[in-house]
Parts: structure tokens; sequence; C-alpha cells
């Protein structure tokens, strides 16, 4: 995949290290093995690849950058003699990747690199002996900084089932954000999109859920520019407590109660018999939400058809096959 900054696509815009995408950039000119997950995400999303090495002008093939310092001031330096400094350089080109892309809603990183690694990246002292791997990448820790919105995960965390299904989500949330706000922020439209939330967050971390009620309640009340900043803050914050079985079986319980005049007892207490087997991890969580669906399908509800816990991403990524 060329680096590619041309925008017109439909599908959220998910930014990924260059060399994870394809493009021989490493410091060696070889790429990086995108596993089976990141690959799985990339044909969901519009990809937008960078790499923070070659956009400060470092060439490839280059000599190998790597983190020097001390645990809260580390420096990217050139491991064969420590005198070429990159850091500031590196960081700076955060800020141009939000530049480049605007609309970006999740960015894969690259594990272990001191440029694009997430978290435990080595850190070496002075006389390059290894100390610590306990960084985050220079320019993955600028982007961090720079939108702290951002989903951000590497390729070696996308292997864990439940991180990959928040940062998904999470994703796609922020893409759904985004539109939002180009489309104009009212009072109305803040209420509606909290609105279709609802059982998700419910699903992820109910304290903020009642927080996000009554930051809504304030909506047409409280200036929008900030009440608004505090709820998109408050939401994805509240999107990375990972959902669990015994939260995500309360509100099916909860959305199977929607179906209590249109469905027969004896078919909604197979729906609760189903939600009970998912809640003591005997099917994964797409099986009751199957059945769900299909009562909704048969029995339409508006409320419940517009609620993004019933079809957070796409189904494609099998994300509710494993969790
Ligand atoms: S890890 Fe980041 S800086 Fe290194 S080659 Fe990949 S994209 Fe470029």
């Amino acid at each position: 995949m060329p680096d590619d900054n041309s925008s017109a696509n439909p599908r959220p815009v998910m930014g990924i290290g260059s060399c994870l995408a394809g493009n021989a950039v490493r410091y060696n000119a070889q790429t990086k093995s995108p596993n089976q997950y990141v690959r799985g995400i990339s044909e969901n999303f519009e990809m937008r690849a960078f790499c923070p090495e070659m956009g400060i002008g470092m060439g490839v093939p280059r000599p190998p950058i790597h983190l020097v310092g001390s645990e809260s001031s580390v420096r990217a330096l050139d491991v064969d003699t420590h005198s070429n400094d990159f850091t500031d350089k590196l960081a700076a080109y955060a800020g141009k990747v939000l530049e480049l892309a605007p609309e970006l809603c999740g960015y894969i990183l690259v594990k272990g690199s001191p440029s694009c690694g997430y978290e435990r990246v080595k850190r070496f002292a002075d006389n390059g002996h290894s100390v610590a791997s306990d960084q985050r990448g220079i320019f993955a820790a600028a982007l961090g900084r720079a939108d702290p919105l951002l989903p951000l995960e590497d390729d070696g965390r996308l292997n864990d089932p439940g991180l990959r299904e928040s940062f998904v989500t999470r994703a796609y949330t922020y893409h759904d954000w985004k539109t939002l706000c180009i489309t104009g922020l009212t009072p109305h439209r803040l209420v509606e999109f909290y609105s279709r939330y609802k059982y998700l967050v419910m699903a992820h971390h109910m304290p903020t859920y009642k927080i996000l009620g009554r930051l809504v309640a304030d909506a047409g009340k409280q200036p929008m520019d900030a009440l608004s900043a505090r709820f998109i803050a408050e939401l994805m914050a509240g999107l990375t407590h990972r959902a669990t079985r015994r939260s995500h079986s309360n509100v099916l319980f909860h959305l199977s109660g929607y179906l209590k005049r249109t469905v027969p007892s004896a078919e909604r207490q197979r729906l609760r018999d189903l939600i009970d087997q998912y809640r003591q991890g005997l099917v994964p969580l797409i099986v009751p939400i199957t059945m769900l669906r299909h009562h909704f399908a048969n029995n339409p509800n508006a409320y419940i058809d517009q609620q993004v816990f019933m079809a957070p991403y796409p189904d494609e990524l099998q994300l509710r096959n494993l969790v």
C-alpha cells in the first residue's frame, strides 16, 4: 500500500504504520508482516499509511535508532554513535499526520518501534545497554498527546480479542462523532447521538453511562463547545473499559425486555436461556445478539433499531465471535 493521503472515501479512515501496510520503509528496507487481525481491520477501513522516520527525511535504508535516557526523559538517538537526535522531529510529525488526515478515527502503531511503539519499547543507557522496556515510541506518544481521543493500538496488542474489540468499537464511535461534528452539532443532535449509544456505553462502563446522561440533560443550557468536548472525552474514555460477559448480559436482558409484548413467552425464554449460556461462557456474544436481531427484525422497534450496541461495526470483523 503506498503512503496515500487522499480523501473522499465513505469508509472510516484508520492510520497505520507504513511498514505494517506492506511498504519497505523499515531501517533495513524491509516491511513488517501484518497479523490476521491487522489485515481484517485494514479490509474494513480506509487505511492511510504513514512512516514518521521517512516523513522526517531519514531515508531508507538508514542507520537504526533507539530510545536513550531516563524513564521520564528519553531521546531517539542513532544506535551507533548517539550523536544524532531525532526526537523533536519525530514528535512534530504527529501534528503533520493529523493535518494530513484530520478524519482519522484510529491508528495502528507498530510493536516495539522507538518511533511507533504503543508501549513497552526498549530504553537504553548512554553506554548502549538495555535498561528497561517501559516506553512509548516518540511519534506514538506525540500522537496521543496531539489527539487524546484518537484510539491507538499496536499490531501486537491487537492479538487480544478484548483489546481488539474495544479498539474497533472506539474507532467507529470516533468516526461517528466526527461525522456528526461535520454535520453540525446542536443540542438536539447531541441528545440523539447519546440516545443511540446508551446501551453500548452501559455494556462498557455504567458510571460513564450515568455521567453522560447528566451531561446530555444540560444540552441547550450550557455552551455547546464545552459540553460536547466533555461529552466525547467521557464517551471515549468510557469505551476503553472492557465490556464483560456480565455487563453484556445485563444489556442483553434489558433489550430482550422490549420484546415482551410482541414475542411469545416460550421464545423469550429460549432467548433468556441463550443469554445465560453466554454469561456462563458457553457461547460467544454473537449467538444471543443474532437471536435478538432475529426477533427485532420480525418485530421492529425504532428505538432498538438505532442502538449502536446491536451493530457497532461490520459483522465481517467477527469481533463478537470471540468475546
Ligand atoms: S515502525 Fe514506524 S517509523 Fe519504523 S518503519 Fe514502521 S512506520 Fe516507519
